[in-house]
């Protein structure tokens, strides 16, 4: 069970590597898996392989990218980075438009259409496409120590997604319901207090362990966020890296 998990932020909009550059968008890196997944590719062609190279990640360890959603500030680097990698499978949810699915098969790269909960490689699994306009797919790892949710920007809300990593835990029947991390874009730059308060309170209820919000989550929930759950809302900017081994660490402590 992914006890090697480690994420590491290659785009956001806050800075945590004084090297990198920032941007409004989302990338990270998933290692520690049975594949090595780039999820999401940032804003353009320029940042997210600047970025890679700075943290000397090689593109070509990395087997599978998992797109979250159309917007652009998740997949403008997807070109940039088939041009140093094609062989990969891309996951997309089958929303996506034509140009967004041709454009990587022109590399070369086996394109996969996400519509229901998937599993990609062990203990690793697809979301599935979530929401009514912005279809949304978000990953779902297993780790010994509870689920580990990433999404580009819970556009159906970061609460839709949780419930539905417990439905996935319910549908193979192995993994555990416990969320031990909640990280990605929260989307609530625009959302009242009282209205990200209850999606705290939520997630509390649903025993989340940790907390990572960034992109696009807004000041205002992460002061909130920070208020509420102290050192166990992780503070992401890009360059960051979350291991579970950090995460057992300062549960421990
Ligand atoms: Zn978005
Ligand atoms: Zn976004």
């Amino acid at each position: 069970m992914a006890s090697q998990l480690k994420i590491t932020v290659i785009c956001d909009n806050r800075k945590y590597d004084r090297q990198l550059e920032i941007a409004w968008g989302f990338a990270c890196l998933i290692q520690g898996l049975e594949k090595t997944i780039l999820f999401d590719t940032g804003p353009d062609h320029r940042l997210l392989v600047n970025n890679m190279a700075k943290l000397a990640i090689d593109a070509n360890t990395i087997d599978t990218v998992f797109l979250s959603h159309l917007h652009r500030d998740h997949t403008g680097g997807l070109d940039s980075f088939l041009q140093k990698n094609s062989d990969v499978e891309v996951y997309v949810p089958q929303s996506f438009p034509k140009r967004l699915k041709d454009e990587p098969r022109a590399y070369g790269a086996k394109v996969v259409e996400v519509t229901e909960p998937l599993n990609i490689c062990e203990d690793a699994y697809s979301t599935g496409q979530v929401g009514k306009f912005i279809k949304e797919q978000s990953l779902v790892i297993r780790t010994d120590e509870g689920l580990v949710i990433v999404a580009g920007c819970a556009h159906a809300g970061i609460i839709k997604v949780a419930k539905v990593a417990g439905v996935l835990h319910t549908v193979n029947g192995l993994l555990t319901g416990k969320i031990l991390l909640a990280m990605g874009g929260f989307h609530l730059e625009w959302a009242t207090k009282s209205a990200i308060r209850k999606i705290i309170s939520a997630l509390e209820r649903s025993g989340v362990g940790f907390v990572a919000p960034c992109h696009c989550t807004g000041e205002k929930a992460l002061g909130l966020f920070k208020e509420h759950f102290g050192n166990n809302c992780l503070s992401i900017g890009a360059g960051k890296t979350v291991s579970l081994d950090d995460l057992r660490q300062s549960a421990d402590s």
